[in-house]
């Protein structure tokens, strides 16, 4: 059946099907008003397709096959690492001694679930050069906010109230500035350079005794290699403040290179990105948060500890800043990515970087003869390029994302960082083959070509979805809830 044609839910309802068998009722019915409060009881039924099991089986499968996702085609969405996620994970996360348990079981029945945590919790402080790890955070923007906390914490421990003030570059990923507004600091903006890198004129202007820390990636979200970062580390802890490190996309530097040599105090990571725990879709993540020892005493509580061959959760930090999570934050994320830890080893975690960091610079370089790239260097996991040339010819970097669509792809990151003009920001990741990457280059000259030839066909895509350009500020805000035949 063609795409196109699939029919929708409310058409194929036929009144009277069901989708379920229940045995019969053997006591009476309550009635509504002996269970709801009159005003939440309906007036009018609602209006519900009626459909057997079948029915609502395929529809839903045939909905999913419309879906963009990585286990049905190449994803370079840039910053967010979609990369394969190994089944592997998954049949171990549904062991029944993890998926089973319950958060409040006594410890003495659940130790080899916290010593998981435990042993995660290690490889993380190996692999980030941190001295200690919480694994609570459900995502990275909630980690980046946990270490924020900690750092207020810090400084208020010190008597230093006067640290009010969080530096982030242009180039920041957005959740940076939010996170430190939601932790209560102000945000104050450091300028990229041309080259694209932290400008250290500019840091040393807008460093000083009100500065609480400075938040950094590294590589940045150009995808470019933060080279002063100990100049960088070295102005801002003179300056009394503390380094954050946004690791939420570690492929670049895992086992090559650690933020806590780098000089940072804090550090989150993206379980659900670079550890190949499954994302998108709001979740569930994890965000654990690494720290320096002399932030240890600002940990959430509880963290996991090992005594005597014991694995017990430890509360008694009085200079905690509490719980930032229900229980232990989303455990079966934590199982996947330590599954991931384990069977790829260390050896195979440095070819994850090495091979990432090949396949964006062997892309960035084939599609360099047909979009500009706006800075020409080696990148890291990630390169932006500009559509600043096809701007010219009427054609915008958001018509060549929707053009990718018309080639089976979903579209790069666009637009971001606001630093690049009509910026495309790709992430081809280390698991994807030389043949899927040289489809995807192909795709992408195919277009600039089609740029420069018949602007109007990458204009007008996507040629080949269900539903073409959607407003998506409005499709955010007033998603269609119920079908209406007229539309
Ligand atoms: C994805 C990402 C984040 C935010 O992580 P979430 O889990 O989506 O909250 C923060 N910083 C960078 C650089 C990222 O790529």
């Amino acid at each position: 059946m063609n795409k196109q044609d699939q029919p929708l839910i409310f058409e194929l309802s036929t009144q009277g099907r069901i989708g379920f068998s229940l045995p019969e009722m053997d006591v009476d019915a309550l009635a509504l008003e002996e269970i709801l409060p009159a005003d939440y009881i309906r007036s009018v039924e609602a209006e519900l397709p009626e459909v057997s099991e079948l029915d609502i089986m395929r529809h839903y499968t045939a909905l999913s096959n419309r879906n963009h996702g990585v286990d049905s085609g190449f994803y370079p969405l840039g910053s967010c690492t979609m990369k394969y996620n190994p089944k592997i994970n998954e049949n171990i996360a549904r062991f029944n001694g993890f998926a089973h348990i319950h958060p409040l079981q006594e410890e003495s029945t659940i130790q080899g679930a916290l010593e998981l945590m435990y042993d995660l919790q290690e490889h993380l402080i190996e692999i980030t050069g941190m001295d200690e790890v919480t694994l609570q955070p459900a995502a990275g923007a909630h980690g980046e906010w946990t270490g924020l906390m900690m750092i207020r914490a810090f400084h208020e421990a010190n008597g230093d109230t006067a640290r009010t003030k969080v530096i982030v570059p242009d180039s920041a990923h957005g959740t940076n500035p939010a996170s430190a507004t939601v932790a209560g600091f102000e945000t104050i903006t450091v300028k990229s350079n041309e080259n694209g890198l932290v400008d250290l004129e500019d840091l040393r202007r807008v460093v000083g005794p009100d500065t609480a820390a400075l938040m950094l990636t590294n590589p940045n979200t150009l995808g470019l290699f933060e080279e002063n970062i100990l100049e960088m580390a070295e102005i801002v802890h003179q300056a009394g403040g503390k380094l954050y490190y946004d690791g939420a996309n570690l492929n670049a530097v895992l086992s090559k290179a650690r933020p806590g040599d780098m000089g940072f105090d804090v550090v989150h990571l993206n379980l659900h990105k670079t550890f190949t725990g499954p994302h998108g879709g709001g979740g569930p993540g994890s965000g654990p948060v690494g720290v320096k020892a002399d932030l240890i005493p600002f940990l959430p509580k509880p963290i996991v500890t090992k005594e005597d061959g014991v694995f017990t959760l430890d509360y008694n930090r009085p200079q905690s800043i509490g719980r930032v999570k229900p229980f232990y934050g989303n455990f079966g994320i934590n199982v996947r990515a330590y599954t991931y830890i384990r069977s790829m080893g260390p050896d195979g975690l440095k070819a994850v970087t090495e091979n990432a960091v090949l396949n964006a610079n062997y892309m960035m370089r084939k599609l360099a003869h047909y979009y500009d790239l706006p800075f020409d260097r080696h990148c890291k996991h990630e390169f932006v390029l500009s559509g600043k040339r096809q701007k010219k010819l009427g054609v915008r970097t958001l018509d060549i994302a929707k053009r990718l669509l018309d080639f089976g792809y979903h579209p790069p990151t666009i637009y971001f960082p606001l630093n690049v003009e009509e910026c495309i920001m790709i992430e081809p990741t280390e698991t994807e083959s030389k043949e899927t990457l040289d489809a995807f280059i192909d795709a992408m000259i195919q277009i600039a070509k089609e740029a420069e030839e018949n602007p109007e066909i990458v204009q007008e895509a996507p040629h080949t979805t269900v539903i073409k350009r959607l407003d998506e500020t409005l499709a955010a805000r007033k998603p269609v809830l119920r079908y209406q035949k007229d539309n």
